[in-house]
């Protein structure tokens, strides 16, 4: 079994290196993951909540605004996982981090919007899909907690939604466009957290692969990516990162 030693060393001599993180990053500050032992899939069926549904369900929409009112995602903390990636771009080390995740947290842990490329969007922000306004997503929970289990956009009465990409919803062009740059540009790549099975996020870190690029990848559990990795890190992200941070850190010029 690879060891975060053989990281280090894969990692070393690389100073563009290119991190790719999903859900598994964020269980460590409370947030579940989609395909984990305690996944929200284990409970839930993801055909509800395509984007089609989202604009012809009511229901769908009532369901969802419900459990974001109740999940309490708004409210995590970055954790030390979080924070070792925000360390290791503070030491020049990152071309950048392209993340799947929509919780904020690789924001909220000192990562500048230059540096980061939310594939999936962000939930911290609500939009409606007609005139394009927008609100804070505690202020759209406040009007779901206040009465109103599927609300309109007060100005035009337009469906509003979280400013995140859902199943069958197209990715936004720059983004994915600057997520490629960095898949090109990168001289190593580090998958986290992430089972690498949902397409096209995961063709990101896979492209830089496919160019030869050393690939590194933290999991716990195994990912749709395994065969093509040049170490496979298992654990958590959290303590694993940590390590990974302190010693390339250590190593790099100051
Ligand atoms: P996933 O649920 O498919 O995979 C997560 C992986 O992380 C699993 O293999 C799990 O075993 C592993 N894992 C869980 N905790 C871990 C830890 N502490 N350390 C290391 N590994 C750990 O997630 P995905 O690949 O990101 O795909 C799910 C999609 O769902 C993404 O597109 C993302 O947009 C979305 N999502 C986001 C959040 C969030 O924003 N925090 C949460 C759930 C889902």
């Amino acid at each position: 079994m690879d060891s975060v030693p053989d990281a280090v060393a894969a990692l070393s001599t690389r100073n563009r290196i290119l991190v790719f993180t999903g859900a598994g990053i964020s269980t460590e500050s409370g947030i579940p993951d989609f395909r984990g032992p305690n996944g929200v899939w284990t409970r839930i069926d993801p055909s509800e909540f395509t984007f089609d549904k989202w604009l012809t369900r009511p229901e769908t929409r009532r369901k969802a605004w419900a459990m974001r009112a109740e999940s309490g995602t708004l409210d995590a903390e970055p954790n030390d996982g979080h924070r070792a990636i925000a360390a290791l771009w503070e030491s020049g080390l990152l071309v950048g981090v392209v993340t799947q995740n929509i919780d904020g947290l690789h924001a909220a842990a000192g990562l500048p919007p230059s540096a980061l490329v939310e594939i999936h969007g962000n939930a911290r922000t609500v939009g409606c899909l007609e005139c394009s306004e927008t609100w804070p997503t505690e202020t759209v929970i406040d009007w779901v907690r206040a009465g109103d289990p599927d609300p309109h956009c007060p100005d035009c009465g337009g469906i509003i939604k979280s400013t995140t990409i859902s199943f069958g919803q197209q990715l936004e062009p720059t983004t994915i466009a600057q997520a490629y740059a960095w898949a090109e540009a990168c001289d190593a790549v580090l998958a986290v957290g992430s089972t690498l099975s949902v397409y096209p996020a995961a063709d990101v870190p896979a492209s830089a692969a496919r160019r030869g690029a050393p690939y590194v990848i933290i999991n716990r559990g195994p990912t749709d990516h395994d065969h093509l990795c040049d170490i496979r890190l298992e654990g958590g992200a959290g303590e694993i990162l940590t390590a990974l941070s302190v010693a390339l850190t250590r190593q790099s010029p100051p």
